[in-house]
Formats: C-alpha cells, sequence, structure tokens
C-alpha cells in the first residue's frame, strides 16, 4: 500500500486534508499525478449525505501525468497526460460491456469514489487527492492543446451529454433545446454546436441570453415567460434537460417536437409525467449516465479537433468547501476544477 494526500469529507460540510491509501500497481495499473479535478454535483451530494462512517474522497473527472506503470500497460507511458473520469473498471464480460457501454455494465460498473474496488474489496477514492491508480482501460490520453484544468470537466459533465446527444443522432440541421446552464448545459450547448445544431437555451433567467449566444446558443428562451414558451412549443428535436433539482418535466416535453425526445440528465429521481404530454406528438423521455469508453475517447478527439473545452473557474484545492458551498448556490460560470499542486 501507498500513500497520498487528499481531501476527505468530515461531517456534510466540512472536508478535511488528510493521507489516504493508494493502492500498490497492479499489472494494467497506471499511477497518475492529479492535477487537476472538476467539482461536480454528484461531489456535493455525496457531502452533504456523507454519514460519518464511509471514508469519502470525492472527485471523478481529473486531469494529470502519469508517473508509473504496471508491467502490463501498453497504452501509456511515465510523463503522459491523461484524464480519468467517473468509472474505473467493470466486468468486462457482460453484453453492455462488450458492446461498449461499461458505463451500464450488468454488474455496475466501479465508481471513481465510493465504489468497491473489484479486486481487493475496498471503497475506492477520488480525485480530490493528489495521486490516484487506475486500470489503464479506464484512463485516457489527454490530447494535446487541450488545457488540462479546462479538459478535466469533460470527464464527468461533458461525457454525460455528448453520449446523449450521439445516441440521438444530433447533427447538421438539428434543433437542440438545454435547459440548466450550469456544468452540464453550458457543454451541451458547445457540442451540440459544434455538431452543426442550431441550439436554443431555456433558462428562467433571461439575461442570461448573452451568456447562452456566447457559448454556441442561437437564442434563449425564457422558461419563467408563457408566452415565450408557448411560442417555443414543439419546436425542438431534442431537448437536454440539465436542471440538476427535482422539477417538472411537464413544460419541457411541450416544447419536444413531434417524434422528439427529452433526455433527463440532470437529476436521479422519481420522475412524474402527464401520459398526454408524450402522447401528443408521440413524444419520448429518456436518460443516460455518463459514457462507455468508446464514446469517451470519442469525445475526447472530437473536443481537440474542435478546441472544446468546460468553461472553468480553478481554485487552489484548499478552498474545496467554498467551490461546494458555491456550487450549491448556483455561483459558477460553469465549473469549479481544483488545483491540487497545493498537495504536495
Ligand atoms: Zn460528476
Ligand atoms: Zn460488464
Amino acid at each position: 500500500m501507498r500513500s497520498t494526500t487528499g481531501w476527505q469529507a468530515h461531517g456534510t460540510t466540512e472536508l478535511r486534508r488528510v493521507s489516504i491509501p493508494r493502492r500498490d500497481l497492479r499489472r494494467d495499473d497506471i499511477a497518475v499525478r492529479v492535477d487537476f479535478c472538476g467539482v461536480c454535483h454528484t461531489d456535493l451530494h455525496a457531502v452533504r449525505a456523507h454519514d460519518g462512517d464511509d471514508v469519502l474522497v470525492p472527485g471523478h473527472e481529473f486531469t494529470g501525468v502519469v508517473t508509473e506503470t504496471g508491467p502490463d500497460v501498453t497504452r501509456f507511458r511515465v510523463g503522459d497526460p491523461v484524464a480519468v473520469g467517473n468509472i474505473v473498471d467493470s466486468c468486462g464480460v457482460c453484453v453492455m460491456c462488450a458492446a461498449g457501454q461499461e458505463n451500464f455494465c450488468r454488474e455496475f460498473p466501479t465508481l471513481t469514489y465510493g465504489g468497491t474496488d473489484r479486486h481487493d474489496g475496498t471503497t475506492t477514492l477520488g480525485g480530490f487527492s493528489r495521486e490516484h491508480v487506475v486500470r489503464e482501460g479506464f484512463a485516457y490520453p489527454l490530447p494535446a492543446g487541450l488545457d488540462p484544468a479546462a479538459a478535466a470537466s469533460l470527464m464527468c459533465a461533458g461525457i454525460t451529454v455528448w453520449e446523449p446527444l450521439r445516441a440521438l443522432g444530433v447533427g447538421p440541421g438539428s434543433r437542440v433545446a438545454v435547459s440548466g446552464l450550469g456544468g452540464l448545459g453550458h457543454l451541451a450547448v458547445k457540442f451540440a454546436n459544434a455538431l452543426g445544431a442550431e441550439v436554443t437555451v431555456v433558462s428562467r433567467s433571461a439575461d442570461r441570453a448573452g451568456e447562452a449566444v456566447k457559448l454556441g446558443a442561437y437564442d434563449l428562451v425564457d422558461s419563467g415567460d408563457p408566452d415565450a414558451m408557448a411560442a417555443a412549443r414543439d419546436r425542438f428535436d431534442v431537448l437536454i434537460d440539465t436542471i440538476p433539482v427535482p422539477h417538472d418535466v411537464g413544460p419541457y416535453l411541450r416544447l419536444v417536437a413531434v417524434d422528439g425526445t427529452l433526455s433527463h440528465l440532470g437529476h436521479l429521481g422519481t420522475i412524474t409525467v402527464e401520459a398526454m404530454d408524450l402522447l401528443v406528438g408521440r413524444k419520448k423521455l429518456s436518460s443516460a449516465g455518463s459514457g462507455g469508453r468508446p464514446a469517451t475517447a470519442a469525445m475526447l478527439d472530437f473536443c481537440a479537433a474542435h478546441g472544446i473545452t468546460a468553461d472553468v473557474e480553478v481554485l487552489p484545492s484548499a478552498r474545496v468547501v467554498e467551490a461546494l458551498d458555491r456550487l450549491e448556490r448556483g455561483d459558477v460560470r460553469y465549473r469549479f476544477v481544483l488545483d491540487l499542486s497545493d498537495l504536495s
């Protein structure tokens, strides 16, 4: 066993800088010096729900540099820039894994933190730390030209919107709406725009129209304005709903065009739907989460080709509590990223 320094939840509001264990490298593992790790709503939920007994080190979208390789590693060398997301292992043999959908592994993928390691049964600890040890198959070369701080958030926020956009066939001519202009939403706007779609942001903050256009949107529909919502009825082939809190999907379904799809991504939990909101227009309600290895690699290639990264506010990792508090208030444009170099 080796050790590193990380930020461990203490209660539901505090994180403490402590020494945490990392496994010795297995044959197909790489060790990564974590340079930047994004702060996700999942991290916020995990800390706020932390019951005190389990060891919680959040963080599941990070970039860094390979510092050591196991003897069977073929895709990485020491010194390579690397990116890791919210899945670090899967069974590798089920139908989902065989289809490149490790995110839907029948045995459940091993999560980057709060998961159970498939080999030694330990609880996985996340990227709010200076070093991570991960199977090479779940690490991705970070393309040259992408800023490592701004690229970190591609690995959770990015892939979470990328896979459904691709699966729903978004491309030139698609009319796409994005609700919720946060970490996921702002990347959905950038991706859909770069894929050739005409993108509209749906937001209750009409004063964010300028921001939306800057990100690549064509316009903004004010969700608080009944006339604007009525005017946008049946308009979008795909609506990417990234609102991170419980909400009524009815008003958003009504914006979806005939045979179109609402992809509900930002909030896990019960959704109540009026059947009539689906019936009128043969509309589809869908969801997705994270992405498989092929989609993740394709997303990074696409980002490199189009120069896409997240818009981030980088903070030294010692300010992690401030980042979580501000994320909770929606006070971030659009993603916090922790700089872990203060843990050296
Ligand atoms: Zn996340
Ligand atoms: Zn599997």
